[in-house]
Parts: C-alpha cells; structure tokens; sequence
C-alpha cells in the first residue's frame, strides 16, 4: 500500500500523454485522465495504451488521443485548486478557440487549465471529418469499491459502454451539471465515463488499461486479434464485478457544501446496499440519512468535492430492452401530441414540459424510457430534453 500510496501522491504529467494516428479511416478516440488531481490512475492506463499504439505494437485505424486533465491539481496531488474542473464544460469555451490572455494570468488555475483542454479537444475534432467520435473519461474514488461506468442514457453509449463487463450507472448527468463527459454526449457522440477503483489502489490502473482496450476494441479503433493478452482484460474485470448488479440508476445525490462539516460514516464500500432512513453520515446539522433504499455509490471519504453520496437502484434488463425498442420506434413522437399536461416547448423543440397536476404517473421513468434527460424541475414542473439520436 506504501508503494501505491507514494505513486499516487502528486506529480507531473505533460498535457498530450500520447496521439497515435497513421492514417488509416477509422474513428477519433478521445481519452482525458486526472480531470480530477487526485485520480491519476487513468493518466498512467492511458500512457500504457498509447505507448503501445506509438510503438506500433497494435495496428489502428483512425485517431487515439489522450489528454492529462488539470495538470496543476495532478502535480498538488488533489482534486483540483480552486474549483471543480469538471462541473463547468459548456459550448462557450469551445467557441473561443484559444487561450486568451485573460485566461492565462487568471488567478484561478482551472480557467487556464479549463481554456487550454477546450481548445486542444475542438483542434483534434474539427482536425478531421470523423466518421464517429467516442470520448472517454477516466475517474477514481476514495471508497473501497471496484469498476464501474457512467454514461447518459443513449443508445449508442450502451452499445461500448455494455462491451465492458463491469457495472453501468445511469442518471449522474441529470445530479452533476457541466461535466466534460456530458458535453460530448450532448454534441452526440459516445461518451462513457471510467470509475476505475479507489485512489491508491495498483488495482485501479489495470481496470482503466482494460477498459481502454475492449473501447478501442469496439469502438473500431483496433482488432481484437492484435492486442496482447486481450482476455485477460475481461476476464480481470468480470472477476472484479461479480456479484455486483449490472445496471443502476441514481436516484439521489446528496450535494454538498463546503461549510457543511460533511463527515462520511466509516466502513462503507461503492455498492453497499442501504436502507432508508440509515444514517450514512454527520454534518453540521446533525446525522445525515439515505433518504430512500439503494446501493450506496461513491461515498465521498476525501476533503475535497461536492458530492457526499449517491444512491442508485438496480434496474432490470427488460426494462432497457424495452426502452431501446421504443426509442427505435420514434414513440415520444405519437405520444407527446396526445399526453395530457405534455407539451413541447416553443422555443427549444427537443425540450418537453410536463405538468405535474395533469400528468401524475411515473412521468420521470416514462421519459427516460423514451431517451429523454430530465433538466432541472422549474416551479415544480417537470422539463426535459431528447437526448441526441437515435
Ligand atoms: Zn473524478
């Protein structure tokens, strides 16, 4: 542990940890590692990966290219200095094309981290006309716990994101505004993010190398029969995630403060089941209790971040089948002209309005079902927006 504990203690990385192309048509794979300072073990997989691609060990097609993300928070050795570098990726710092003077000498360090990211991601997507772009972003965390992924809902997501033999969590993109990974996948192409193990854990590395292959895998990007061991790679991730439900959904995030005095209960584990009404952790306040029944994801056992805990709930396979048959079909397109307390909105026409008082039955669940994001509730109404086709 010693040994993990020293790698993992802070250090510096340059910004492109590898670019790998030789011409061949094929798919741009875009990795970010260490978003977060404090998570390097997806700068050291995808380090491995590209170094094996640039040494031509493994043939490509199209483009793999992997960027360090706050490299000021990684050299700390902690999530970030002065702000989230995750929680605030919009279209406008896409737009503005380099780094401007402004953002250069700020005095907050993510906003030169943040304005350099954006304009090295837009120069590698408009760099070429790819035929598809798939994004991958590469987490840890400070509980116990093993692998998993995250992703918005799409059908495309599911399709790389279930070559992965470790769990799939649905919905952190409608309790967590402005990640990087939800920006991808709004501009519609794949994106999956990686929770690869806890911090220190040697362990965390080599699940983030073996997702990164069985991506690149099918994403396209490399055949199968040319990757080393290749496996191996799924047989260490099945063995980690036995046991383990496949599929689960968040339904509660439990969002914090800095000056709320959050202080995590000792002992619990990425998955854990929960009963409502346990008490999970103190603040200020007093005990802090799971407001509902689930599986406790991401308990937060570090100083920094804005999310003390999530709970997410299984969900079965026939309920996604079912949703991918409807999706495929079009559905929301014959029901929201019909739905009572349903309309489009006039400005924005992949967004939804549903009245609450009208339409009272499982509203959020038949939207997701439907491929829709659930934005932020306005006066208690329900808004929400078509992700991206199909
Ligand atoms: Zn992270």
């Amino acid at each position: 542990m010693n040994e993990a504990t020293d790698t993992f203690s802070g250090q510096a990385f340059p910004r492109i940890l590898g670019d790998w192309s030789v011409g061949t048509p094929g798919p741009l794979v875009v990795i970010c590692g260490g978003i977060h300072g404090n998570e390097p073990a997806g700068v050291f997989a995808a380090q491995r990966v590209l170094h094996a691609l640039q040494r031509n060990e493994v043939p490509i097609r199209g483009r793999c290219v992997a960027f360090a993300g706050n490299l000021r928070a990684l050299a700390a050795g902690q999530r970030f200095i002065e702000r989230d570098l995750n929680r605030s990726w919009s279209e406008a710092w896409f737009r503005r094309g380099s780094v401007d003077a402004k953002d250069a000498t700020s005095p907050n360090a993510e906003d030169a981290e943040q304005a350099e990211l954006a304009r090295l991601i837009q120069e590698t997507l408009v760099a070429d006309n790819w035929p598809s772009v798939v994004f991958l972003d590469l987490h840890s965390f400070s509980a116990e716990g093993h692998a998993f992924a995250i992703m918005a809902d799409t059908l495309r997501n599911r399709d790389l994101a279930w070559s992965i033999p470790i769990p799939t969590i649905l919905g952190f993109e409608e309790s967590v505004e402005g990640t990087l990974l939800e920006y991808f996948a709004e501009q519609g192409h794949v994106a999956i993010a990686i929770e690869g193990g806890q911090h220190s854990d040697p362990n965390s590395v080599r699940c983030h190398e073996a997702a990164l292959w069985i991506s690149l895998v099918r994403s396209g990007c490399v055949d199968e029969r040319h990757v080393p061991n290749f496996p191996q790679y799924r047989e260490f991730l099945e063995r980690l995630s036995e046991g383990q439900p496949r599929f689960l959904e968040v339904c509660f995030r439990h969002g914090l403060h800095p000056e709320d005095g959050f202080v995590m209960n000792p002992g619990y584990t990425n998955f854990q089941p929960v009963e409502k009404d346990e008490v999970l952790a103190t603040d200020r306040r007093g005990k802090v209790h799971a407001p509902v029944e689930g599986r406790i994801l991401m308990p937060l056992y570090q100083e920094q971040g804005e999310d003390g805990f999530f709970i997410g709930k299984p969900i079965r396979w026939f309920w996604l089948q079912l949703s991918a048959v409807l999706r495929r079909m079009r559905l929301e397109l014959l029901l929201i002209p019909v739905l009572p307390g349903v309309h489009r909105l006039p400005n924005r026409n992949h967004w939804v309005y549903v009245n609450p008082k009208i339409a009272r039955w499982f509203v959020v669940e038949i939207f997701h079902l439907l491929g829709f994001r659930r934005q932020q509730a306005r006066h208690g109404a329900h808004v929400f927006s078509r992700r991206p086709p199909p």
